[in-house]
């Protein structure tokens, strides 16, 4: 077996003991005679596994009493219309910084049943920072404050929260359980599992109980928080598969000593790749220094040509999907939880050797 360190911003890697421990359960879980997939989601094997998913993603994220953790299918992108459907009724209107794609496509779907007021922008400069947000441009009226917490594409990330009497969201697809984040201060959280957490397949949401149960008349049934909370998210049939699988990376996230343990560590990383693009006369770091992701790390050369010679050298090496977004171009190289120390390491040793052949 040979397994390459893979740098894909999503889907992603996940860990190796988590596939292996799947690759153990996959013909027979327990002693259920068959296989996770094959199973009723309203048996009592499945029922354990979905309660004990919850179970681990409030203890590891210190998920307050009052708030709803849900397990939901469509991906980051059905919330972008789940959230204005169901939290903007009362004033049909929100607040969104635009740091990137996953923020301006939120706000451009949310404009189908509500007004936007875009405070803040970055596109002036290609979204390579976190833009100060001058308070006199919220809206008074405001349903709800929205954010993208970590941007995939770009490589930036909050240090700080929005100063914000509305419910604040925050779209953690890319950065959830990566590092300590105080559920009390949020709205409603989610994150689609296929960057930090799991397979493609489930979305995990969270969202303060009190948000929960004034969806617009038009929204429909299984768009509706209501409808999922309402039904331990199996109002129909869940993502079985990709939810137990999400269920073993939060126990392999706790086994690692859980979310606090696991930032010290991506924080390591992250130092290891940036100092040394910082201090590279080949490659540069494309994000202002207080606004770097601590999982996506978007680089150039400056030279096109390089950019593609030194892609086609890294997979060749072993190092996989270094390839920026279609849409910035250069390299991007993400540092998710699953991503060992080793292999960022071994990414920078390769990145100084091919940067002494090629200065
Ligand atoms: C990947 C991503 C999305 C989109 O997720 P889908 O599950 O593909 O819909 C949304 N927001 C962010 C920050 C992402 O990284």
């Amino acid at each position: 077996m040979s397994r390459v360190y893979n740098f894909s911003a999503g889907p992603s890697m996940l860990p190796e003991e988590v596939l292996k421990k799947a690759q153990e359960e996959m013909v027979e879980y327990g002693t259920s005679g068959m296989s996770v997939m094959e199973m009723s989601h309203r048996s009592k094997d499945y029922q354990a596994i979905i309660d004990e998913a919850e179970a681990l993603v409030r203890e590891l994220m210190n998920v307050p009493d009052n708030y709803k953790v849900l397990v939901l299918q469509g991906g980051g992108s059905t919330q972008f219309a789940m959230i204005p459907l169901n939290l903007a009724k009362k004033n049909k209107k929100a607040d969104y910084v635009i740091t990137g794609q996953w923020a301006k496509k939120a706000a451009e779907q949310a404009e189908k049943y509500i007004t936007v007021n875009r405070v803040a922008s970055s596109a002036d400069k290609t979204f390579s920072y976190i833009p100060k947000l001058d308070k006199s441009a919220f809206s008074d009226d405001a349903d709800y404050f929205y954010i993208c917490y970590n941007n995939t594409i770009y490589g930036t990330r909050y240090t700080s929260l929005p100063d914000t009497d509305k419910p604040l969201i925050a779209d953690i697809s890319s950065c959830a359980m990566s590092e300590v984040i105080d559920v009390s201060k949020f709205g409603l959280l989610f994150a689609g599992a296929q960057k930090n957490l799991g397979p493609a397949g489930v979305t995990l949401v969270i969202v303060r109980e009190d948000l929960i149960g004034d969806a617009m008349d038009i929204t429909p049934i299984m768009l509706n928080y209501k409808t999922h909370a309402d039904n331990g998210s199996m109002y129909n049939t869940p993502p079985t598969y990709a939810i137990y699988v999400l269920k073993l990376v939060l126990e392999w996230i706790k086994s690692k000593g859980g979310i606090a343990e696991l930032q010290k560590i991506n924080e390591a990383k992250a130092k290891i790749l940036y100092d040394f693009l910082d201090s590279s006369k080949l490659f540069k770091g494309t994000v202002v220094p207080e606004d770097r992701s601590l999982m996506n790390a978007p680089f150039v050369t400056g030279d096109e040509e390089m950019d593609a010679k030194f892609i086609a050298a890294a997979k060749e090496a072993g190092f996989v999907n270094l390839k920026g977004h279609r849409t910035v171009g250069g390299m991007r190289a993400s540092i998710y939880n699953a991503m060992p120390v080793e292999g960022v390491e071994k990414l920078v040793a390769f990145m100084k050797k091919f940067e002494e052949e090629n200065a």
